[in-house]
């Protein structure tokens, strides 16, 4: 007997629809915050959707998690404490750990459902999760910075959508309360959007991030399964000038192997694409 297909869909923004072929759907839980599912596909190995959006794939969350972690770290001469908020399914700690002179890592994923199936189902993003320099909290990173008296060389906001308990992130309190943990020669990196899909939300953050930090650009990088395939991630330097301060030879000394990061494309990531600086104009400080 023939097995019946299944597909799980992802409705993007109302406009946009996109089927993954699966063989099983190995989780599913509805949160206080979400819907958290993980299948396991045909082509892109075992997915991530939070309310039915894609979160990360075994096939491609390679690039997303080299672009938000490496172009920071290796930028910041000496980072040795970083704060992730979100990142549940463990991608971007399990890259800032591979990092020797990283010291501490604190995460703060307000869905703890989301770390719990990754660590049940996903082992290739949430492998680094028990290590000891591993701090994870589940709680709401908009209330962690704002109480946190600790201070971190490099903060990732690797969030969902600006939608629901993500909100926040996108807002002008957030940043003001992240400037204010980050050290004098501190980096933000937060994911993103589209400038395809949500250019206003790029030109939001990049007006947030332009009075609290001296270099504030969008990154690029392009990936399999996020709409599009081309997303940007919003970087904001208090001191380090995204490019021109990136010590090259720094990335070949590490020793680390990478399948999307490398020098060359971590300063071809900054080109802004012409629409884009058009609309982000001023709020680009490069
Ligand atoms: N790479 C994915 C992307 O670009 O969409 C995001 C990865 S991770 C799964 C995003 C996480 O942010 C989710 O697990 C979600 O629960 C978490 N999150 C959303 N709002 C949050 C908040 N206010 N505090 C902490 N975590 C939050």
């Amino acid at each position: 007997m023939k097995m019946k297909e299944d597909w799980v869909e992802e409705d993007f923004r109302g406009h946009l629809k996109m089927k993954y072929k699966i063989t099983e759907r190995l989780y599913h839980k509805k949160t206080e915050f979400q819907t958290v599912e993980v299948v396991n596909t045909v082509g892109f190995g075992k997915m991530l959707l939070n309310d039915s959006l894609v979160m990360v794939t075994e096939k491609d969350e390679f690039v997303y998690h080299d672009m938000i972690t490496h172009v920071p770290l290796f930028l910041h001469p000496n980072p040795k404490k970083v704060l992730i908020i979100g990142g549940g399914d463990g991608g971007t700690a399990r890259e800032v750990l591979r990092h020797k002179n990283i010291e501490r890592c604190v995460m703060v994923e307000i869905d703890g459902a989301v770390v719990d199936s990754c660590k049940e189902f996903i082992h290739q993003t949430s492998c680094a999760l028990d290590d000891s320099r591993l701090e994870l909290i589940i709680g709401d990173g908009v209330d962690y910075v704002d109480k946190c008296e600790e201070k971190f060389d490099v903060v990732l906001v690797d969030s969902t959508e600006p939608i629901g308990p993500a909100t926040p992130l996108f807002g002008d309190k957030f940043y003001l309360d992240v400037a204010k943990v980050l050290v004098e020669d501190g980096i933000v990196v937060a994911q993103g959007e589209s400038p395809f899909y949500n250019l206003e939300m790029q030109k939001k953050l990049t007006e947030i991030m332009s009075d609290k930090f001296k270099y504030v650009s969008p990154y690029n990088y392009s990936n399999l399964t996020y709409p599009g395939g081309a997303w940007s991630f919003i970087m904001g330097s208090k001191k380090y000038h995204p490019t021109k301060d990136l010590d090259h030879a720094k990335v070949g000394r590490s020793g680390m192997d990478f399948n999307y990061y490398n020098e060359d494309v971590h300063v071809g990531a900054f080109a802004v694409l012409n629409f884009v600086k058009k609309e982000l104009g001023l709020n680009i400080k490069m």
